[in-house]
């Protein structure tokens, strides 16, 4: 049951061959038994989650159900959801609850889907290995220890372990396609607007962008659309109508061009990934695409820029946790200043804080012009590339991450190097591009992902080419073993 699609799974609630009260039991057992281990979720809320499979049973036995409706899923601790714990991974809100809910949430709730609880995530989603959250390291499920991948490794982990058929994950700088590469799942970043950032706790909220883990470029595709559009809550939010992204993924890639940034395939890349990467290339060269090579001058100055701008905007972000209003206060302070500074100091985690402070200094009067507008000005430019490359081709392809899962604190003392685990999905971010990440073979026994880059909103055609490759092979199928029982 649980290593099924999600349209799978949806014909067998229509015909009433399982209850979605069952189907939504099952993922709750399958969570008692393995995440003891993995620890993909902070909370659990399989009351909440049977509560609601009960009234997605009455709306298919009275005909009012939609495609999605009782099929369970898992949502990131990033999305507020009211009355349930939202800790973004930090103890500076494990005592907080929201008294609403994102619009991601209200979206999926009101397509009918049993939340089966929240996601361990990095701290305030900093982070590429899930090494920074509160609630202690998520584990791979292809091997244990190793990384997930972060921000969303709760999500990834969660769902290539099958303990919930799909979940909800955001993108800053790589989140969600750089864990889902790591685990052997599909990941897809929308284009930044495409999505309400409504009630999700914001790290860079120029970056930040909220998306959707599956087994399948198929099972995204389905999730996406109901969380995807305009919310006058998001003022960055674009109206601009939702296509049904199921419809076109059967579409040919005859003629497809696709563009491989030469810069993508230079030092760095590990060679049993490039060799994977090629050969999923060739697959769709067999399914008539076209290759070109580009250039995308300006790639090797996006971490640079992004750990500029994201850390810039994440210390005005997180100004608003300051022990008075919500979240952790520090116990008997002597007076104002000293409640702030040691809330502050005691609640957030190492990286956290060290972004704070890279970010102050950054934004600071003397060192504005010098840092933060120079980034800004790199990120201009950065995006030009894209735009000027999208005039020759049609999506881009390359790496996702240029590891395969590394071991838990393998890189924990050196933030520079954890830092480039994101050198090929922080540029797309930096251009607000959608991208996803897909499955595309095994290096020594771990997944490794190819990224596929489209132009602004083209969300459906990266799904398409993405669904054609996974029409055509099965990586996306396997499933690390201990889990499959
Ligand atoms: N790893 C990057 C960072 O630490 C990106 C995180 C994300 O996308 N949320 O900021």
């Amino acid at each position: 049951m649980h290593n099924k699609s999600i349209a799978e799974l949806s014909a067998a609630l229509q015909s009433k061959d399982i209850s979605s009260v069952e189907l939504t039991q099952h993922f709750i057992e399958r969570i008692k038994k393995y995440d003891n281990d993995l620890n993909s979720f902070i909370t659990q809320t399989p009351d909440l989650a049977l509560e609601a499979a009960k009234v997605a049973d009455a709306s298919i036995a009275n005909g009012s159900a939609g495609a999605l409706t009782g099929i369970p899923l898992a949502q990131k601790d990033i999305f507020c959801t009211n009355g349930v714990r939202t800790s973004c991974g930090s103890k500076m809100l494990d005592n907080f609850t929201a008294p609403y809910d994102a619009t991601v949430v209200s979206n999926l709730n009101a397509a009918g889907m049993p939340m089966l609880g929240k996601l361990n995530m990095d701290e305030f989603a900093m982070g590429s290995s899930n090494e920074n959250s509160f609630y202690g390291a998520v584990k791979n499920p292809w091997d244990t220890d190793r990384v997930p991948g972060g921000s969303s490794g709760g999500s990834a982990a969660c769902v290539a372990a099958r303990l919930a058929p799909v979940a909800t994950g955001t993108d800053t700088g790589g989140s969600i396609r750089q864990p889902a590469s790591m685990c052997g799942i599909t990941g897809i970043k929308p284009t930044y607007g495409r999505v309400s950032r409504f009630g999700i706790v914001s790290y860079a909220s120029s970056l930040d962008q909220a998306g959707v883990f599956g087994r399948s470029a198929e099972d995204c595709a389905m999730l996406l659309e109901p969380m995807a559009g305009f919310d006058e809550k998001d003022s960055t939010c674009i109206d601009k109508p939702v296509p049904n992204y199921a419809a076109n993924l059967n579409d040919s890639l005859q003629g497809l061009k696709i563009g491989l940034p030469k810069e993508y395939f230079s030092n760095g890349i590990d060679g049993n990934i490039e060799k994977l990467i090629d050969e999923a290339i060739a697959e769709y060269k067999k399914l008539g695409a076209e290759v070109i090579e580009i250039s995308l001058p300006n790639s090797h100055l996006s971490i640079p820029a992004y750990y500029v701008i994201a850390p810039a905007e994440c210390s005005s972000n997180l100004s608003r946790y300051d022990g008075v209003r919500y979240g952790y206060r520090c116990e008997d302070p002597k007076d104002l200043t000293d409640m702030y500074m040691r809330s502050r100091g005691e609640a957030f985690g190492e990286e956290v804080l060290r972004r704070i402070m890279v970010g102050t200094y950054a934004l600071s009067a003397g060192y504005y012009d010098a840092y933060y507008l120079q980034a800004q000005k790199i990120r201009r430019l950065i995006s030009e590339d894209f735009t000027k490359a999208f005039e020759q081709v049609d999506v881009i392809m390359g790496p996702t991450a240029p590891t395969t899962a590394f071991k838990i604190g393998e890189k924990t003392d050196d933030p520079v190097t954890m830092y480039l685990s994101d050198i090929y999905t922080i540029a797309v971010n930096l251009a607000g591009l959608p991208g996803i990440s897909v499955p595309v073979g095994m290096a020594d026994k771990l997944p490794a992902g190819l990224q596929i880059i489209g132009n602004y909103f083209d969300e459906a055609k990266i799904l398409n080419v993405a669904h054609q490759y996974q029409q055509n092979t099965d990586w996306h199928l396997q499933m690390p073993a201990a889990y499959q029982a």
